[in-house]
This record gives structure tokens, C-alpha cells and sequence, in this order.
């Protein structure tokens, strides 16, 4: 699948593997521990290397010694990768979150956009978070996702601080439900 562009190729929908990603942050769809997981949280570890685990042990002893909670967002070197950082947040789990979950979820996206813009990122490339193991419905996941990127990135300060923002999908099937549900404008 060819990328899709949308609010003027700030936003492209990709399919592929988000540990090759040459954003100056990529995304982790972690778990409150911040000690690693399985699915795309795995793939990052294992591609970053120790450098990662770490830096989020060093986190939970200093400032969460509880996890990080739902909805927010920490930062990590990104040790191997190609991406020089890895921006950590927390989805909720679908069927705990009940009626909260696309708050929490549309959490995730402004506060790893505002952790971007205090650390001067301009690149970003995001997972489809909670939509794996977490349960999150896609189609929701992509009407949450469009609606939290085209409000804080049509606005000040982030207007004129993210120049791109990648939604990386592991699965084509994945980015044509994405692609089916956004909102974003025409
Ligand atoms: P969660 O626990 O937040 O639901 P998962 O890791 O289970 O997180 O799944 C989130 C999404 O990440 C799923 O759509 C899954 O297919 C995708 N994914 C898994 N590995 C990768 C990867 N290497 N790159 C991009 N996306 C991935």
C-alpha cells in the first residue's frame, strides 16, 4: 500500500514496521510496568536494545514507582533504532476502561504530542494503540485518533512545531479500516 496523506502530508497512514522508522520519536504502545510486553512494546525492546528497559526501570523508580497511568506519556533514548527517541504511553485496556476509553485513548495521542513539543521533536511516528491485545475497536481507534491529530495539529503551537506525524500499521487490513473510519477533513 502507498502511503495516504491527509491535513495537507502532515499525517501519512502507512503499513509497515515502526522499529525502522526515521522519526526524530517513535511511539510505544507500553503497559503501566514500563518493563516491556509483547506486541509492537516487544518489537521496540528487542529492536532498541537495553538501553531502553533501563532508562524506563530508571523511570519507575524516580517518578512512577506505581506504573505510568493510563493515558500518559514518558520519554527514553531509543538506544538502536533509527529513531533517536521513544515516546512511551499507556492505552487503555478497552474492556476496563468502559465508558472512558476514548478519552484515555485520545489521551495518549495529546500527551505524547505535548511531551513532542517540550522536547522539539518535529517527527513522529505512532502505533495503532489498544487496538491489539487492549481490545480497542478499530473503527473507534481511527474516529478518536483523526478527530485528537486534526484538532492539535491545525492549532498553535503545535501548527507550526510537528511537521509529521506517521501512523504506521503492522497489518494492510489494519490501515484500510483506519482509512475507512477517519475523520480527518477533506
Ligand atoms: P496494545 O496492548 O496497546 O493493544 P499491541 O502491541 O497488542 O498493543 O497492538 C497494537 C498494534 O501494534 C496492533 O495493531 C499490532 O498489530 C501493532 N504492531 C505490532 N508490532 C508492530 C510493529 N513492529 N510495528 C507497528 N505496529 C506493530
Amino acid at each position: 500500500m502507498e502511503a495516504v496523506g491527509f491535513l495537507d502530508g502532515r499525517v501519512q497512514v502507512e503499513v509497515g514496521d515502526i522499529t525502522a522508522a526515521r522519526v526524530d520519536a517513535i511511539v510505544n504502545a507500553a503497559n503501566s510496568s514500563l518493563l516491556g510486553g509483547g506486541g509492537v512494546d516487544g518489537a521496540i525492546h528487542l529492536a532498541g536494545g537495553p538501553v531502553i528497559l533501563s532508562a524506563c526501570q530508571r523511570l519507575r523508580q524516580t517518578r512512577f514507582p506505581d506504573g505510568l497511568p493510563t493515558g500518559e506519556a514518558v520519554i527514553t533514548p531509543g538506544g538502536k533504532l533509527a529513531a533517536p527517541w521513544v515516546i512511551h504511553t499507556v492505552g487503555p485496556i478497552y474492556h476496563v476502561a468502559g465508558k472512558k476509553a476514548a478519552l484515555l485513548l485520545g489521551n495518549c495521542y495529546r500527551n505524547v504530542l505535548d511531551l513532542a513539543l517540550s522536547r522539539s521533536l518535529h517527527t513522529l511516528a505512532f502505533p495503532a494503540i489498544s487496538t491489539g491485545v487492549y481490545g480497542f475497536p478499530r473503527e473507534q481507534a481511527a474516529q478518536v485518533v483523526s478527530h485528537v491529530l486534526t484538532e492539535r495539529l491545525l492549532q498553535p503551537p503545535l501548527d507550526s512545531q510537528i511537521r509529521q506525524v506517521r501512523l504506521i500499521f503492522f497489518r494492510q487490513e489494519d490501515a484500510e479500516v483506519f482509512l475507512e473510519n477517519q475523520t480527518f477533513p477533506a
